[in-house]
């Protein structure tokens, strides 16, 4: 018998009924290609190979793979990249580059970072459908003026349309987890509505932004850009960076000093 590995975020699904909301929100179609992050014994992974009779998988632990490999042999072709999903380049599975459509109940301890290198990667991604810690789903979908909304909230939604879809209560894993578990849509945008002219500048600033809340924007951002500034692109000095949207954020950075 497997014992659930802690960390390797193992919390493994074992509620049908979620199981299949959850596939039915992906509503996979077999002309495409599809990626599961985390496939463990397959909860996920047999029903989607049903349908599309093929898929791709990024598997870290080695000691699930063989039951994962047996199990998926009489529903469709597995084909799995054993090793760690933040080491993962596209290049590695796929040759020529196409959108890809991936999927995860994600090992929580993973996600953010996960999250952040999947977006370095965004020209391979259609859509994402991710199981997160509810918190975390909560701040990547914060709007400005909430007190979940921060740096992941800015970063993902410049780069995606983001739907929280439901929540999944402790209960659907073996072993529970200790906290409410969501499933998230990040839709990587076609053409993004606002655009940072060097994202890098764009993502320090957000970072610094954030650092510390309780500061005014004028204060927390004085090394890049003066509140003289701010007021000309209509951004109150005073506020804080919890109260600007993706748009502010992007106007400053196009006007650094
Ligand atoms: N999909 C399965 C399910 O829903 O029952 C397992 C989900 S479990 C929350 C997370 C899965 O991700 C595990 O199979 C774990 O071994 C795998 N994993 C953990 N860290 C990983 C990493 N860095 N790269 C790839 N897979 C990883």
């Amino acid at each position: 018998m497997h014992m659930p590995r802690k960390r390797f975020g193992q919390n493994f699904l074992t509620d049908k009924n979620i199981i299949f909301k959850i596939i039915n929100a992906v509503n996979p179609k077999p002309s495409e290609t599809l990626l599961e992050i985390g496939p463990g014994f397959g909860a996920l992974t047999l029903p989607l190979l049903e349908t599309c009779k093929k898929l791709y998988a990024v598997e870290l632990d080695r000691d699930v793979i063989p039951h994962l490999k047996i199990s998926a042999e009489s529903v469709g072709e597995l084909i799995l990249h054993e090793g760690d999903v933040l080491k993962f380049k596209f290049q590695d599975l796929f040759s020529n580059l196409q959108k890809i459509r991936c999927i995860g109940n994600l090992p929580y301890n993973i996600s953010s970072p996960l999250i952040f290198h999947l977006l370095e990667q965004r020209e391979w991604i259609y859509d994402m459908h991710f199981m997160l810690q509810k918190e975390m789903v909560n701040r990547i979908v914060a709007k400005p003026g909430s007190k979940e909304y921060g740096r992941i909230s800015v970063m993902v939604q410049y780069f995606c349309k983001v739907e929280k879809l439901f929540i999944v209560k402790p209960t659907a894993f073996n072993p529970p987890p200790k906290v409410d578990s969501a499933i998230i849509r990040l839709k990587p945008h076609e053409k993004l509505p606002v655009i940072a002219d060097d994202e890098k500048n764009f993502a320090d600033l957000v970072r610094d932004a954030f650092n510390q809340r309780r500061k005014t924007i004028a204060n927390s951002l004085k090394k890049y850009i003066t509140s003289e500034k701010l007021r000309e692109l209509d951004i109150d000095p005073k506020i804080r960076a919890e109260e600007l949207s993706v748009a502010d954020f992007v106007r400053m950075a196009n006007n650094l000093f």
